[in-house]
């Protein structure tokens, strides 16, 4: 049987990272290992086609949050990336890194060498930025960032309209300073989604030392004797064992907690509750669960300032030929086009909220998946940077293909409740403002109605309405879980490397800063692992 030296579980915005540096040494052997397929259907390139891959079984995990207790009982729709490239094949493709006092509080929580001053090295390594060039950014690493193509003037209007709140313009939300208002630059490269599967494994395919298994879903881990020394993985009925020196869980952080769990590393009460044999007693695997949660103004517009009529019937025929064949028009756009970072409150260190506006309305049919509004419409959401509300991910059997149960716990803090409301109050003074009153025909969400000063009401809005930004962080974190090195307590030859060790979810959406400690794991894994496992 083949022995590998490294086993990535997981080829996301991770693992592809990792795939391909490891590789880059021709004399390490490296089998990354995928649940999903491959990532050829359109909708994984054209970036508007994220919207499509929601609820679609080939490419989306498709999990739910249980009922949350403040968001009146609802179960909350949490799609992640089912594919190579993973969530970076389906997000909204912001690019943000988070801001320098997140990596403080990293390195509180344990994260020794993490710190602004040492991860910024990795984000620049990881980045080819097509405009802003100086020393905050990088242009010759793999990634793709690039500024959003289609511009339209109600996004001119709705930053105006920011401005008039007192919301500085920056042209740069990854520059020094990430408040103001501006517009988001994307993973993408000329009008096409970057994912890590066209950053990373693009180039790296073809080694012969990287070997690539789709289709398979990994089991658990093989621990014998406190090390890891393979995984389990099963297609179907179908099991096989692949054996490693080392091995990389980089599945996510659903997926990561899930395979430890089903492992027998975790809360060895829980465990063998459910009949899994404890190997490793690390009781915080699947805690601190954060993740942003969004609330959304939506109003209506004149069709010529929205999206919506672009996007759908006839129309959309000619968005598609705009997008083959030029790369232009409105399906080059990931998430929102244009937004902000701003405070609810005075005395901070940096902002506590994020804001992002789409000239367009979306709705959630009965199978999930979205589709344009029916009428002229468009969107501004807000949630906090920094929530303090923490949940958790846990299995509730030892079989691998039952999901998690996911409690994210969203508002459970009343800072947290508290920056929402506020949040929503300035988006919807933002609305409010001179400059947008002539293009907007009236508030749809929350309804006409509602007092825009009456917080308990919009507090109500929220928990009837609110749901995720799809940043799932910090179940497997670094300081409980794995160390800075991000080596799994008790356990040798076991590492994760994805977003689930992040201490504190980042102010800002989360791909960057998954792909960045990739970067900067892959540089201690070749520098200290793998000279070793030659030796072995
Ligand atoms: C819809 C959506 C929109 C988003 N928008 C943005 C955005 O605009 N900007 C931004 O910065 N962030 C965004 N994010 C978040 C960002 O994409 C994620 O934080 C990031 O991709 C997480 O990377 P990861 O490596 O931790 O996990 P993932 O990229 O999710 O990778 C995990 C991989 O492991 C695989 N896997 C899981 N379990 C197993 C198993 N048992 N066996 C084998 N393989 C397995 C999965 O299939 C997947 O490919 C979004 C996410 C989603 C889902």
């Amino acid at each position: 049987m083949t022995l590998f030296d490294y086993a990535i579980i997981g080829a996301g915005s991770a693992g592809c990272v990792l795939a391909n540096r490891l590789t880059e040494d021709l004399e390490t052997s490296v089998c990354l290992i995928e649940a999903g397929g491959a990532s050829n259907s359109p909708l994984l390139h054209v970036p508007a086609g994220w919207a499509a891959t929601f609820n679609h079984k080939k490419f989306d995990w498709c999990y739910k949050t249980e009922p949350e207790p403040e968001l009146n009982g609802r179960e909350i729709y949490w799609p992640r990336g089912k594919t190579l490239g993973g969530s970076s094949a389906i997000n909204g493709m912001i690019y943000i890194r988070g801001v320098p006092m997140d990596f403080a509080a990293w390195e509180q929580a344990g994260a020794k060498g993490w710190s602004w001053e040492e991860v910024l090295p990795y984000f620049k390594k990881a980045e080819k930025q097509k405009t802003h060039h100086d020393e905050m950014h990088g242009v010759e690493g793999p990634l793709h960032v690039q500024d959003v193509r289609d511009r339209r003037s109600v996004h001119e209007t709705f930053l105006n309209a920011m401005e008039e709140r007192g919301i500085p313009r920056t042209k740069d939300f990854n520059g020094q300073l990430q408040e103001g208002c501006g517009y988001y630059q994307f993973t993408q490269n000329n009008g096409r989604r970057w994912s890590t599967a066209s950053a990373y494994l693009g180039p790296a395919k073809q080694r012969r030392n990287l070997t690539i298994r789709t289709q398979l879903q990994v089991a658990k881990v093989l621990v014998e004797d406190r090390k890891a020394v393979g995984v389990l993985v099963a297609k179907g009925t179908a099991q096989e064992t692949i054996r490693a020196r080392h091995i990389i869980l980089c599945s996510g952080a659903i997926g990561s907690p899930q395979i430890l769990e089903l492992s027998g590393i975790g809360d060895k009460e829980r465990l063998q509750g459910l009949g899994i044999e404890s190997v490793r007693h690390l009781p915080e695997v699947g805690e601190n669960l954060q993740d942003h949660l969004l609330s959304k103004v939506v109003f209506g517009t004149t069709p010529e300032n929205s999206i919506n009529r672009e996007v759908q019937g006839p129309r959309l025929i000619s968005a598609a030929a705009k997008w083959f064949f030029n790369r232009s028009g409105p399906l080059t756009t990931g998430s929102a086009p244009v937004g902000a970072f701003w405070y609810t409150r005075e005395g901070l260190e940096a902002p506590d909220i994020q804001i992002h506006f789409a000239s367009g309305a979306t709705l959630y049919n009965n199978e999930g998946k979205i589709r344009p509004l029916g009428q002229a419409a468009m969107t501004a959401v807000v949630n906090q940077s920094r929530p303090e509300s923490r949940g958790s991910i846990h299995i509730h059997s030892a079989d691998r293909n039952d999901s998690p149960t996911i409690q994210a716990n969203y508002l459970s803090t009343e800072l947290d409740r508290r920056t929402m409301v506020k949040g929503m109050q300035l988006l919807m003074q933002v609305f409010e403002s001179p400059v947008l009153k002539e293009h907007v025909t009236g508030r749809l969400s929350p309804s006409a109605d509602l007092n825009i000063e009456d917080e308990a009401a919009i507090l109500e809005y929220v928990r009837e309405d609110a749901s995720t930004v799809y940043h799932p962080t910090s179940t497997c974190s670094i300081g409980k879980v794995v160390n800075e090195d991000l080596l799994v307590d008790g356990v040798e030859n076991l590492s994760v490397v994805d977003a689930s060790v992040m201490p504190y979810v980042v102010s800002g959406n989360t791909n960057a800063a998954t792909i960045m400690l990739a970067e900067k794991n892959a540089d201690f894994l070749k520098a200290t692992i793998t000279p070793g496992l030659k030796r072995r």
